[in-house]
């Protein structure tokens, strides 16, 4: 491991509900109940600067797993703690993992908390804000979370049922590259249209990442009988692989995260798995390193 090397976990890959999700009798969560090995973990990153020092974005409930599987990726001390936190938006499994930094669990302190100004209202309104040192972030402007750490974060908004608290994207910019983090938007229309991009090509241009962990929540609209699917927006994977089409040889990496348990993705062995493969993107897994 090279001692100023900027590194990116993937701690999480699931919807906000993680795998298995509460309430659900289908074949994949009652298959992960029985099987750790087919949990998957609510998103979340870790990003470890360049100085040591460890950056978590999103806090889910899972923290526990999620530093564990941050230790080992990296083969740091099991007892390693986040030095910031970063979050992009206030829905519930992106923050309820919050309430560990207190005092009935790390009991940590003075923790700087990056977020927008009407996420970090959120947090505070509910009472979680105590272990954090809040810092509002202002969108399109760069910035490092500590000193020394060797990357910079790029809030980049976007729409997302934006009932309590606005959303963004987040590109980690590293010394050598750069990753989008979009793990929630409601369509590309309204995104690209946002940011007066024609295409998901050319806006990942626009901001200048060779890796995009992009929303893959639902596979297509069929995916969750019984629920009104527009109450939950998200671009379908099969939208955003009919704008990518297949990738080219200069296109960026792109992971897809977020996947509702419902989603057919999560079985590496699925059809639909092996059409995202086809076409030369990827699924996120768990644990993968990408060096920046
Ligand atoms: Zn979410
Ligand atoms: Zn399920």
């Amino acid at each position: 491991m090279d001692a100023d090397a900027v590194e990116f976990v993937i701690l999480g890959v699931a919807q906000d509900g993680g795998v298995p999700h509460a309430g659900c009798s289908c074949q994949r969560c009652i298959a992960a109940l029985a099987d750790p090995n087919l949990r998957r973990n609510p998103v979340a990153c870790g990003v470890r600067g360049a100085d040591g020092s460890l950056h978590l974005i999103e806090a889910s409930r899972s923290l526990s797993e999620q530093l564990a599987i941050w230790s080992s990726a990296l083969w740091l001390d099991a007892g390693l703690r986040p030095d910031t936190v970063c979050l992009t938006h206030a829905h519930l499994g992106h923050i309820d993992g919050l309430g560990q930094f207190g005092i009935e669990v790390m009991g940590m302190g003075g923790v700087p908390l990056f977020a927008s100004s009407s996420v970090i209202d959120v947090v505070v309104k509910r009472g979680l804000s105590s272990p954090f040192v809040c810092c509002a972030v202002e969108p399109g402007v760069g910035f490092r979370p500590s000193e020394d750490c060797g990357f910079e974060y790029v809030f980049v908004p976007v729409p997302h049922r934006d009932e309590e608290a606005d959303t963004h994207a987040v590109v980690v910019r590293g010394p050598n590259s750069s990753v989008l983090f979009l793990p929630d938007h409601d369509d590309w229309e309204q995104t690209l249209e946002l940011h007066g991009a024609d295409g998901i090509r050319e806006w990942l241009s626009q901001l200048g990442v060779g890796i995009a962990l992009l929303d893959g929540t639902f596979w297509d609209a069929s995916e969750l009988p019984g629920r009104d699917i527009s109450q939950i927006p998200h671009p379908m994977i099969t939208d955003t692989l009919k704008r990518l089409g297949e990738r080219k040889e200069d296109d960026p990496v792109v992971l897809f995260v977020h996947m509702n348990h419902s989603n057919p993705v999560l079985d590496s062995t699925s059809k639909e798995a092996h059409k995202v493969d086809e076409l030369g993107w990827s699924v996120a897994e768990q644990s993968s390193v990408l060096r920046l």
